[in-house]
C-alpha cells in the first residue's frame, strides 16, 4: 500500500525543524511523498503573523529542491477557519479510501492533540507519526487520561502504515532541531540573525518583504 505523508502548520515561516521532520519522515516511514499543507486561520491557535501569500511563497521556496515535497494550498483558499479534521475528509474524498494517508507531527503537536476539533475521529482517516521535539518529552502519565488511553490502544510500530490506510500512532527518529517558528519572528523582530535557522532563500524573501520587523 501506498504511504503519503501530510505535514500541516502555519508555517510562519517555515524552518529548518520543519525540513528535517520531513525528509526524516520519508526515510524512517518509507513514505512516498509529503503533502505540506500550510492552514488558513488556525481554528485551535493565535493567527499567523505573515499573509497567506507570503507563508505559501517561503514554503514553495524552502521545499524546492525536494521533489517528494508537495505544496497543498487549499486550506489557505479558505475563508472558514482550519481544522484537521475538515482537511482529512478533504483528502479522503481527494485520494480515495485505499492509500496510507500518515499525519507527521512533533511531540509538542501529540501532547495537544487532545484539544483539536474531533480528534478521536482523525483516527478513522489517517495515521499519525510523532517526531522528538527538543522542549518536549513524553510522559504517559502526564497526558490527558483520553489521550493516554488511545494512545496505549492505537501506538504500533511503523511498519503497520504501509499495511493499514489509518488509525495507528508511530513514532519514528527525526534529527532533533531547537528550532520554532515563535522563536525566529522574535529574532526578526529584534533585527537578530535568522541565518542558519531557516534555508537562506526563504531568508532573503523575508527580507526583500520586511516580514516580521
Ligand atoms: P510556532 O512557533 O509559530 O508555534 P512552530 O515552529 O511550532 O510554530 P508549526 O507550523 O506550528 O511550527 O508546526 C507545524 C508542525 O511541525 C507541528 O506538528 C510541530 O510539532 C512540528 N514542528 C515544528 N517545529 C519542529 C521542530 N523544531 N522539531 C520537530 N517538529 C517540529
Amino acid at each position: 500500500m501506498k504511504a503519503l505523508g501530510l505535514l500541516g502548520g502555519t508555517f510562519d515561516p517555515v524552518h529548518f525543524g520543519h525540513l528535517r521532520l520531513g525528509i526524516d519522515a520519508l526515510e524512517e516511514l518509507s513514505l512516498e511523498s509529503i503533502r505540506w499543507i500550510p492552514s488558513g486561520a488556525p481554528g485551535h491557535r493565535h493567527s499567523p503573523v505573515a499573509s497567506a501569500a507570503h507563508r505559501l511563497e517561503m514554503l514553495r521556496l524552502a521545499i524546492a529542491d525536494e521533489p517528494r515535497f508537495h505544496v497543498d494550498a487549499a486550506e489557505l483558499e479558505s475563508s472558514e477557519p482550519t481544522y484537521t479534521i475538515n482537511t482529512f475528509k478533504r483528502l479522503r474524498g481527494e485520494l480515495g479510501k485505499e492509500i496510507s494517508l500518515v499525519m507527521l507531527i512533533g511531540m509538542d503537536s501529540l501532547l495537544t492533540l487532545h484539544t483539536w476539533r474531533e480528534w478521536q475521529k482523525l483516527f478513522d482517516f489517517a495515521h499519525f507519526a510523532v517526531a522528538e521535539r527538543p522542549g518536549c518529552t513524553l510522559n504517559e502519565a502526564e497526558l490527558d487520561p483520553n489521550l493516554k488511553a488511545l494512545y496505549q490502544e492505537r501506538h504500533t510500530d511503523s511498519t503497520t502504515l504501509c499495511k493499514t490506510p489509518h488509525g495507528h500512532v508511530v513514532r519514528f527518529n527525526s534529527v532533533p532541531v531547537a528550532v520554532a517558528a515563535t522563536d525566529i519572528r522574535s529574532r526578526l523582530a529584534k533585527n537578530q540573525s535568522a541565518r542558519y535557522l531557516i534555508p537562506a532563500t526563504v531568508l532573503r524573501y523575508i527580507e526583500s518583504h520586511a516580514l516580521y520587523r
